[in-house]
């Protein structure tokens, strides 16, 4: 076989790595600069942008050590009976191109996963000496998120986590049938366990610190993971019962939501179309319900349809207060933040602006207009000095009112 140049290999390479979704800029349209149209994207592959503790956006190159692999996902095209160009980074020239694109300003940090290639272990190995070399050959303080491999021995996983700042283990599917039957080679418990012993190593590594200024740091941004949607039958309210699990089990930074694609020579037991996009980003608003809205997970759950998914017309903020209208209107004036929480059209920074001006005086409807990229949203919701909703809350057909008008989509 003839000998791939780096740039092959780096075309292969961070194609492969465009299906993990665990440090993407998610919940933004899908967007890319293909045939010359604008310039960016949200979804091409090579370098992505992820959000560092600081709350930076910053690039990461992003790629796999190799996609040869000795498992069979199905839902993966570099799957061992996956029909694919197949290349393999040694550790120094993954080490290589992180330096030469950071000293060209291109990146600020490295995402690396890989395919399992001999054994866990030793693939494990690989990905550790990567990050390694950077830290401690090159003093390389940029980003590192390293995936790991949950059949691994727990002591190699413990070295992914003192070199890199972030470590992910994908649970890849929402229940464990769905894993067992598209995941074969995988184990639930296997996956469960490599996180509950990196939540307790992230936990000690920090009381540590507080006790010595100088012990090591292990995972300082966490652990995140990885669900893909739509592969299997788990509807949206076993997802969010599945993501607020893992948040509270496992203390994860983030749970990221990967709608299921068709990939090229699929296996047959996927579904041969891919989920609407749009309910991946119902997943994300469902996710962000949780963590940043005081919703239970049951109350997200609650709004979605007698199917157990969300809705995709409208977001599940809007479709949780039409189910419960008796919670609304909301006095702006008044209101304890929790309920302004729950107002559909009202984000974090507008409730926390509508606090700190009513210690001041009292809001009109203009006022709150001016936090909200919707008033026709927040209207039926909420009573202001010059503002109450009488039967507009309560109206029938509100739903009809408050969806968004299709568009009609580009044709070419
Ligand atoms: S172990 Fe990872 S790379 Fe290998 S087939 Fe499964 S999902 Fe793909």
């Amino acid at each position: 076989m003839a000998q791939q140049t780096l740039r092959q290999k780096l075309e292969i390479l961070a194609d492969a790595a465009k299906y993990d979704a665990s440090c993407a800029s998610s919940g933004t349209a899908r967007k890319n600069s293909l045939g010359g149209k604008g310039v960016g994207s949200t979804e091409g592959m090579g370098i992505c942008h992820a959000y560092a503790p600081d709350g930076r956006c910053i690039s990461l190159l992003k790629i796999l050590l190799t996609n040869h692999c000795i498992f069979d996902c199905h839902y993966c095209i570099n799957r061992k009976s996956s029909n694919v160009a197949r290349a393999r980074f040694t550790p120094q020239e993954v080490v290589d191109l992180t330096l030469s694109f950071y000293r060209r300003n291109y990146i600020e940090g490295l995402f690396l996963s890989s395919g399992i290639v001999k054994s866990a272990n030793h693939t494990m190995d690989q990905l550790v000496e990567v990050a390694r070399i950077l830290r401690e050959e090159h003093d390389f303080r940029g980003y590192i998120h390293l995936k790991t491999i949950p059949e691994a021995d727990a002591e190699i996983i413990h070295q992914a986590g003192l070199y890199a700042d972030r470590v992910s283990i994908n649970v890849e599917l929402p229940t464990d049938s769905g894993l067992t039957r598209l995941a074969p080679d995988k184990n639930a418990r296997q996956i469960e366990g490599a996180m509950g012993r990196t939540k307790a190593r992230i936990i000690e590594a920090k009381d540590e610190r507080k006790r010595f200024r100088n012990a090591p740091r292990f995972a300082p941004a966490g652990q995140s993971t990885q669900m893909i949607v739509g592969a299997d039958d788990a509807n949206d309210t076993a997802i969010i019962g599945r993501a607020s699990t893992l948040y509270t089990a496992f203390g994860l930074r983030r749970v990221y939501y990967s709608a299921f694609s068709p990939i090229p020579d699929a296996s047959a037991v996927l579904p041969l179309k891919r989920p609407p996009l749009l309910r991946e980003h119902r997943l994300y608003q469902s996710d962000w319900l949780m963590r940043f809205y005081g919703f239970a997970p049951q109350e997200v759950a609650q709004a979605a349809e007698a199917d157990g998914n969300l809705p995709l017309d409208i977001d599940p903020k809007l479709a949780w207060a039409l189910k419960f209208r008796e919670h609304f209107p909301v006095d702006v004036n008044r209101a304890p933040k929790e309920m302004l929480l729950r107002v559909p059209g009202l984000g974090t920074k507008a409730v926390a602006r509508i606090l700190a001006v009513r210690r001041h005086r009292r809001l009109r409807l203009d006022d709150v207009a001016r936090l909200t990229a919707s008033i026709a949203k927040v209207r039926p919701f909420v009573c202001t000095i010059d503002w109450r909703p009488t039967l507009l809350t309560d109206r029938a057909d509100l739903r009809g009112l408050l969806t968004p008008k299709s568009e009609q989509l580009e044709l070419f």
